[in-house]
C-alpha cells in the first residue's frame, strides 16, 4: 500500500498523481515536475520514456533534494 499518503517522508497530504510505483500529492508532483524540468528536456523526455519501476530511482533521487521544511512541528528546529 503506497497510496493512503504522499510517498514523500512527513508529508500527510492525500496522493495526487504517481511518481514511479508510488504517490505524491499535488504539491509535490508538480516540485517534482519541477526539479525534473531544470534538470533539461533530456531528462523531460527520458522519464517520460521509462517504466514505473525506473521512475523510482529517479523519484528517490529527487526526493532526496526536497527540503524538510514540512516536518511535524515537535521536531527540532535547526
Ligand atoms: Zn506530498
Amino acid at each position: 500500500m503506497h497510496d493512503i499518503n504522499c510517498f514523500v517522508p512527513n508529508c500527510q497530504s492525500r496522493p495526487y498523481a504517481p511518481a514511479g510505483t508510488q504517490s505524491v500529492c499535488k504539491d509535490h508532483f508538480i516540485n517534482f515536475l519541477t526539479w525534473r524540468r531544470r534538470r533539461g528536456p533530456q531528462m523531460f523526455l527520458k522519464y517520460a520514456a521509462m517504466t514505473m519501476q525506473d521512475r523510482d530511482a529517479i523519484a528517490a533521487e529527487w526526493q532526496k533534494t526536497i527540503r524538510v521544511d514540512e516536518a511535524p512541528s515537535n521536531s527540532p528546529k535547526v
